[in-house]
Formats: C-alpha cells, structure tokens, sequence
C-alpha cells in the first residue's frame, strides 16, 4: 500500500491538490466575515428543502398509493384487469363472426360497394388489432363495417 502511494504520482499530487483547496478555502472563511458562510448555509437550506419538497411530491403521488394499496386492491385491479381483456377478446370474436362473405346486400340483395373507412372505424380497428372494411349498399342506405382477423393478405375488395 504505502509503496503504491509513494509511486503514484497522481495520488500524491491529488493530495496537494486538496490540501492547497482547503488552506485557501479556509483563509478565505478567515478573512471574510462569515459572509461566504451565510450564503453556503442558506444555499445548503434551500437545496434541501427543494430536495425535501421534490421527495414528499413523489411520495405523495408514486409511494404511498403503492404502499396503501391493500392486497383486496389488488386483486380488485387483477380482476378488472382480466375482465377487461375478456371483453375486448369477445367484442373482437362478436365482430368477426359477424362477418359474412356475401357481397350482396343484406337488406336488398343489390350489390355492396366497399368505401373508404371513417376515422373512427381505422382507429377502432387498429385497437382491435383487426382488418376492417366499410361497404356501402348502391340502392339502398344500408351500410355496414365488417371485421376480419388479420392476415397477410387482404380481404378481397
Ligand atoms: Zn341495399
């Protein structure tokens, strides 16, 4: 150890570095009538009470919801968590199914046009993670979406 210390040259010059740092720092705390004192102390207050708000801010909204919630509470999300994924998996299973391959319409029997889909019917869609198309009947109004499962290849128009 003490031969290592004797041959490193940056550790004996860190050493006089520091002890250079404190004979000036404390000459200048001699001679300068606290003033320095009374502005390092009132910076060291104010970052700590920035630091002491920042920290009850976040133990206000990140930890203590976390550690007041209740294991019934969390087994209440779990739930609602699963229940919700069910829904979405039926709503898409409802969609499909109501797929029929008919390009006539269901009210006429006239011919479906496919036109182009509102925005809600795209980002419904790509929520769902399905492939939709919107027709349109030419005689009547009747007009409906249909969804498909995703494939590789689209539906054909
Ligand atoms: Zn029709």
């Amino acid at each position: 150890m003490k031969h290592n210390y004797y041959h490193s040259k940056h550790a004996k010059f860190g050493v006089e570095l520091l002890i250079t740092l404190l004979m000036v720092s404390g000459v200048l705390l001699l001679y300068t009538e606290l003033e320095i004192q009374k502005i390092i102390l009132s910076f060291t207050e104010f970052v700590r009470y920035g630091v002491s708000s920042i920290e009850s801010i976040i133990s206000a909204l990140i930890i203590d919801p976390i550690a007041n919630l209740e294991f019934s509470d969390g087994v209440g999300v779990l739930m609602l968590a699963i229940s919700f994924v069910l829904f979405v998996r039926q709503f898409r299973a409802r969609l499909v199914s109501a797929y029929f391959d008919s390009k006539a319409c269901p009210e006429c029997g006239h011919k479906l046009h496919r036109i182009h889909r509102t925005r809600f019917q795209q980002t419904l869609s790509s929520f769902l993670m399905l492939d939709s198309a919107f027709f349109i009947c030419g005689d009547c109004d009747h007009s409906c979406v249909r969804f498909f499962n995703r494939s590789p290849h689209q539906p054909a128009e």
